[in-house]
């Protein structure tokens, strides 16, 4: 596996399609035809309204938009958590928790703690049904 390589798919600009994240030292480009997010961020206007638009779609697009943001900007996470946060309040989205951490962790964390409940609910189910 490409260790420059993230986990997360975004919706790239260029492809139009949804893509995986490369991480190559200080660039992030697409997978796919190497857009560059760090040039495009640049451009703050349509970067926001880039990173708006991701945010107004599923949890895992804004959970990619909040990393992808991360990424480009280079900020200590809460740094860049409060950035987006506010950026986000500006066009009336709410995130979820504070993400004081890597996104991708407090996803992975999240996702555990919910196999765990699905588990436990699993367990409880055939204990109270026999
Ligand atoms: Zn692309």
């Amino acid at each position: 596996m490409n260790p420059n390589a993230s986990t997360l798919y975004i919706h790239c600009p260029k492809c139009n399609g949804s893509t995986l994240i490369l991480r190559e030292g200080s660039d992030v480009v697409c997978a796919a035809c190497r857009f560059d997010y760090v040039s495009f961020s640049s451009d703050s206007p349509a970067f926001e309204s880039y990173l708006v638009a991701r945010m107004r779609g599923s949890a895992f697009e804004k959970l990619a938009a909040i990393a992808l943001h991360q990424w480009v900007t280079r900020l200590p996470p809460a740094d860049a958590s409060a950035a987006i946060r506010a950026m986000a309040g500006r066009h009336g989205i709410s995130l979820p928790d504070p993400a004081s951490g890597d996104p991708v962790l407090r996803a992975a964390a999240i996702f555990g703690t919910v196999v765990v409940l699905l588990v436990l609910g699993l367990v409880l189910a055939a204990v109270l049904g026999s």
